[in-house]
């Protein structure tokens, strides 16, 4: 079979820290395997327009590996060149680059690494809300710049004690994000998910669900988000929910940047509504270099976390994801049932309720 691989360029890193997995250079270590079982494994990072080794080579590949990190969009239109494709692997979380209702009317399978990154996120949820609240971005600026100005860094700095920090999606990583919040005593945790936690999952972290979004919004201090993007998330945050946001809320965004609406937010960053924004996920990836998320500030000359995606690709994630991904292989080459969390999208038919409630 034919097993094409997208994955992001590692250049010296790659080749200086082989754990670097999901890079071009390092080809998942998945190279050996499917060599010796027969199979032909191009490996490429060239995902954009029609000149693409992705679009040249979808029209005869079965088998798509790709990643969040450096996602090729398998849209309905690039999935109508790919004749033999049966099976596309996401090494990661999150399959919302693929096209799931044409993959479901096209009966091929979507499958990620369900779990693989999920603590990776959860950390970099806790760090991101703590930069954000404490204001360090900037405090670590001023120290680089030369400068030691303390009042101009502590005058939007505040503790994470005694806030109210609200979840969007209460799943793997939302969860974890409760629990991780727990000993830092906030004044209430909140979320807000479609299906509520067992009843003994929430008393665990003493998080309480709102059902209704600007309900939810108008009552948090900091909002994480971590649900998936599919047509009900989609600029979910806009112009209009943000006005219904706390004044200076601080919004956390590694779940999927289209979720946000980009100019919106920086928006309300400009303005003062947002404190702050952090996250590692964009709505175009690679970002493009004049992206509004790459120099907003809000009026204090602060408040933006932002960083490549890379909370999930942590080098501990990466052998998580790159062995996933192997497995899933060989279930498939073998015949054998795949792990259910993993099937996003079974023969003609989704097999996980997160991309949307169908
Ligand atoms: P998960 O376990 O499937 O949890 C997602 C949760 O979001 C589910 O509880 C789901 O609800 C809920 N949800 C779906 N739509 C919602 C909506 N409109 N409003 C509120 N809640 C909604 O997935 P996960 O492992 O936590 O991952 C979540 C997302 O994080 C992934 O899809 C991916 O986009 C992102 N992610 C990012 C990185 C990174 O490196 N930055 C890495 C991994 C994952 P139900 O199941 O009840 O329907």
């Amino acid at each position: 079979m034919k097993v094409l691989a997208i994955l992001y360029n590692g250049y010296e890193a790659a080749t200086a820290e082989p754990r670097l997995l999901g890079t071009v250079e390092n080809e998942l270590g998945l190279r050996s395997y499917l060599e010796s079982q027969g199979h032909e494994y191009i490996v490429t990072s060239s995902k954009e327009g029609p000149d693409s080794d992705f679009q040249k080579h979808i029209v005869d590949t079965d088998i798509l590996i790709t990643t969040p990190f450096h996602p090729g969009y398998l849209t309905r239109e690039v999935m109508n060149k790919a004749k033999n494709l049966k099976v596309c692997v996401t090494a990661g979380v999150g399959s919302d680059h693929i096209d799931l209702n044409a993959a479901v009317e096209r009966k091929i399978q979507v499958l990620e690494v369900t779990g693989s990154n999920v603590v990776s996120v959860a950390e970099q949820v806790m760090m991101s809300i703590l930069l954000l609240v404490r204001n360090f971005v900037p405090a670590h600026e001023m120290i680089e710049n030369g400068g030691w100005q303390v009042s101009e860094i502590a005058r939007n700095a505040f503790d994470l004690e005694g806030k109210v920090v609200g979840t969007l999606g209460a799943g793997r990583i939302g969860y974890r994000v409760l629990q991780r919040l727990v000993p830092f005593n906030c004044k209430e945790l909140l979320y807000f998910d479609y299906n509520a936690l067992p009843a003994e999952a929430e008393a665990a972290v003493a998080a309480r669900r709102v059902q209704d979004l600007k309900e939810f919004v108008s009552q948090c201090d900091v909002i994480t988000i971590n649900a998936p993007l599919h047509e009900g998330t989609l600029g979910l945050i806009n112009k209009e929910l943000l006005q219904h946001f706390k004044k200076g809320a601080w919004l956390v965004d590694t779940a999927r940047g289209a979720i946000c609406v980009a100019e919106d937010v920086a928006e309300a960053l400009a303005s003062g509504q947002l404190r702050g924004y952090a996250g590692d996920v964009w709505n175009v990836q690679p970002a493009p270099k004049d992206h509004p998320w790459r120099h907003m500030k809000n009026p204090l000359g602060g408040g933006n976390g932002m960083t490549p995606h890379y909370s999930g690709t942590t080098l501990d994630a990466q052998i998580r994801y790159a062995e996933g991904t192997k497995a899933i292989l060989q279930n498939y080459f073998e015949g054998k049932p795949q792990e259910p969390a993993n099937i996003i999208v079974g023969v003609g038919k989704y097999e996980s309720k997160a991309y949307g409630q169908r």
